[in-house]
């Protein structure tokens, strides 16, 4: 039956929910593996980069701007433990961003807190996966300590994709700003990090898949287990509110690459009803998605 989340319902503007709220926390099975949904906090985008080229008389009837156009944006992390590892998807913003930086999108500063709640030390990570380097992703992957830039889960082994670091380390006029070489450098410079080239398994059950569009190797993270999949899709589909083909974010390095990847991806995950993660939905961390009787695609609640 198709559902519809919270946040689209709500009748409060933003500025009025706050930007300070968390993500419920959220925990379910998939069979064996044990999934967390855990948030580093809300910050806030203009509706009109996030939503693309999808008109505000549309996208409005979602998602309720603030009076400057802003809309809450979610910083979705997933804690896995699969019994044998305890893993970490993606690690939100952190704590380095410059001044600047934090007056545009604010830095809430949440996930360190929300990992203890969930009951992990950051010394309990084992392995932590970046789907691509934009400073909302890879975050916390490193702290300031002293005059050092130190990794915050000091155990893990990271992953990323090596195209995304390259990309990074171009600086390109179009997306300098999303790539801060603190969150990544010093641990690949230590080894901490490992570069991925491609669609490869990290550990019995938890695998990346390019998806190419928002960047052109951004990667989801896959987990299966007992012959059920879910899968943290990243930008690719950030929000239950961007599930159509075309609305994308204006962010997207490869807007008609990303409706592609979305074809390709429903076509396998709808079909095997796989579990879709959403990285920036401020409510929803993960749903099921189907195809209506009209064809559009639909959410159906865990
Ligand atoms: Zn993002």
């Amino acid at each position: 039956m198709p559902w519809c989340p919270l946040w689209l319902q709500d009748p409060q503007p933003p500025s009025t929910r706050g930007y300070t709220k968390n993500l419920p926390m959220q925990r379910m099975n998939l069979a064996d593996f044990e999934l967390t949904a855990v948030s580093d906090g809300l910050y806030r985008l203009d509706g009109g980069a996030f939503f693309g080229i999808i008109p505000k008389s549309m996208w409005s009837k979602k998602v309720q701007a603030d009076e400057n156009n802003l809309v809450p944006v979610g910083l979705n992390s997933i804690l896995v433990r699969t019994g044998k590892q305890t893993i970490l998807i993606e690690t939100g913003i952190g704590n380095k961003l410059s001044e600047k930086m934090q007056r545009i999108y604010g830095q809430p500063e949440k996930l360190l807190e929300n990992l203890s709640a969930a009951g992990i030390s950051p010394e309990e990570i084992d392995i932590v996966i970046n789907s691509h380097l934009h400073f909302d992703h890879c975050g916390w992957n490193t702290l300031r300590q002293g005059g050092e830039v130190v990794a915050t889960f000091p155990r893990a082994t990271y992953y990323a994709p090596e195209g995304e670091w390259l990309h990074g380390h171009e600086q390109f006029e179009r997306d300098a700003i999303s790539y801060i070489s603190e969150n990544y450098d010093p641990l690949v410079e230590s080894g901490q990090m490992k570069l991925l080239r491609g669609d490869q398994e990290i550990v019995p059950g938890v695998s990346v898949k390019v998806f190419s569009g928002h960047t052109e190797t951004m990667q989801a993270i896959i987990l299966q287990s007992g012959g059920k999949t879910a899968c943290y899709i990243s930008d690719l589909i950030p929000t239950t509110a961007h599930l159509d083909l075309t609305w994308g974010m204006a962010f997207d390095l490869f807007p008609v690459q990303t409706i592609e990847s979305k074809k390709k991806y429903y076509a396998q995950a709808i079909p095997e009803k796989w579990l879709t993660m959403f990285t920036h939905d401020p409510q929803v961390p993960w749903c099921y998605v189907e195809k209506d009787e009209r064809g559009k695609m639909a959410l159906r609640k865990v």
